[in-house]
């Protein structure tokens, strides 16, 4: 083996040990990100993000732990775990008098194979005495291929109340009619695709917002940084907003903190 790939496979390694001790240790943080009800003028909503600082590595970002734990078949428990956390947060905090409607919370197409994903987390939320409704759940397109088990586990949680989303949507291969199948109550558009309208103007999103619309789905913009991204993609009806421009998922405490001062923070 080459110097280089030595190095890489040591430090895949070192990142599994690192998940391997967070799920042991219990030690995975969730911080929140705002979501901006573009009719309501405030926030409405938050993400959940997973967070990992590992003592010996440092912090290791959301999308390389989780395809680790993808991996090494660790996904479930993490997620579970992360999830506890996201139940432990909605049940020491009075969300609706913090106008918040709901949590998302991101599910790997992985986790979503495992036909008691459902169950399991209907148990993690009857165990906080949080009801299920306090959450939507994003998913990828790519989880779609799993049809069966998951219409399984998305029937389970749709019947208990929960809102399914649709996360990044317009970086694979979009199919509508595959979407169509699936009860999603929520499409995010990932924010490459927002970037590129803004990059040149095109009609190909105004055209999907719309034709959500149209469905009674709504829509969720990602990655908006800036004023006049706000303004536009209001005025296309984007229900929802989640940027920068808000704020970038916070620990809990300082999500609490941005809750209580909200009304200065758009004027
Ligand atoms: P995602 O679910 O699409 O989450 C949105 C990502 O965009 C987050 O990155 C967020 O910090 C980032 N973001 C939000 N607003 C802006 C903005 O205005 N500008 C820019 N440049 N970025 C913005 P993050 O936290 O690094 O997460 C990356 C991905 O990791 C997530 O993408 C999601 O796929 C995955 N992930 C994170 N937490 C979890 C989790 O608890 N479970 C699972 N299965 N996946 C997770
Ligand atoms: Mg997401
Ligand atoms: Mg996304």
């Amino acid at each position: 083996m080459n110097a280089k790939l030595f190095d890489a496979a040591e430090r895949a390694t070192g990142i599994r040990q690192a998940v391997d001790r967070a799920i042991e240790q219990d030690t995975v943080q969730i911080y929140l990100q705002p979501l901006y009800g573009t009719k309501e003028h405030r926030i409405i909503g938050a993400e959940v993000l997973a967070r990992l600082h590992d003592e010996q590595l440092g912090f290791i970002p959301p999308d390389v732990f989780i395809r680790t734990a993808e991996h090494s078949g660790t996904i479930t428990q993490l997620g579970e775990q992360i999830f506890a956390k996201a139940c432990r947060f909605a049940a020491r905090n009075d969300l609706q008098s913090l106008g918040i409607k709901w949590l998302n919370v991101n599910l790997s197409p992985i986790q979503c194979r495992d036909n008691q994903m459902a169950e399991g987390l209907c148990r993690i939320a009857a165990r906080y005495g949080v009801p299920i409704q306090t959450f939507k759940f994003e998913i990828t397109e790519s989880t779609l291929v799993y049809e069966l088990r998951l219409r399984q586990n998305m029937e389970k949680l749709l019947a208990e109340g929960a809102i399914l989303s649709l996360d990044d949507f317009g970086t694979g291969y979009s199919n509508l009619m595959r979407i169509n199948k699936f009860p999603f109550g929520d499409v995010k558009l990932d924010m490459s695709f927002v970037r590129t309208y803004f990059n040149e103007a095109n009609p190909l999103l105004p055209a999907m917002v719309k034709s959500f619309q149209a469905s009674g789905i709504k829509t969720t913009a990602e990655g908006i940084e800036t004023k006049d991204m706000v303004e536009a993609l209001t005025g296309l009806g984007c229900d929802i907003l989640q940027g920068y421009y808000f704020s970038r998922p916070l620990p809990e405490q300082d999500f609490l903190a941005y809750m209580q001062n909200q009304p200065q923070s758009f004027q």
